[in-house]
């Protein structure tokens, strides 16, 4: 899999988690992702918050995870 930077604050490497909650939360097509933290203050929202929905969609057996 190609390596994924943030494009708000270049964090290197994006997860696969952060990843799929991207695609999840805005749109499985987009090309420009956030990490976790620029994602939180995106949706404005605690990055544990944002933990806890990948904990959530996890348990859904959601595909993106
Ligand atoms: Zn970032």
């Amino acid at each position: 899999m190609k390596k994924i930077n943030c494009f708000v604050c270049s964090k290197n490497n994006l997860s696969k988690n952060e990843i799929g909650l991207n695609k999840k939360m805005i749109d499985r097509n987009i090309k420009l992702f956030y990490c976790i933290d620029c994602l939180a203050s995106h949706f404005e929202v605690k990055t544990e918050d944002l933990l806890a929905k990948i904990q959530d969609f996890k348990e859904q057996g959601c595909d993106l995870f």
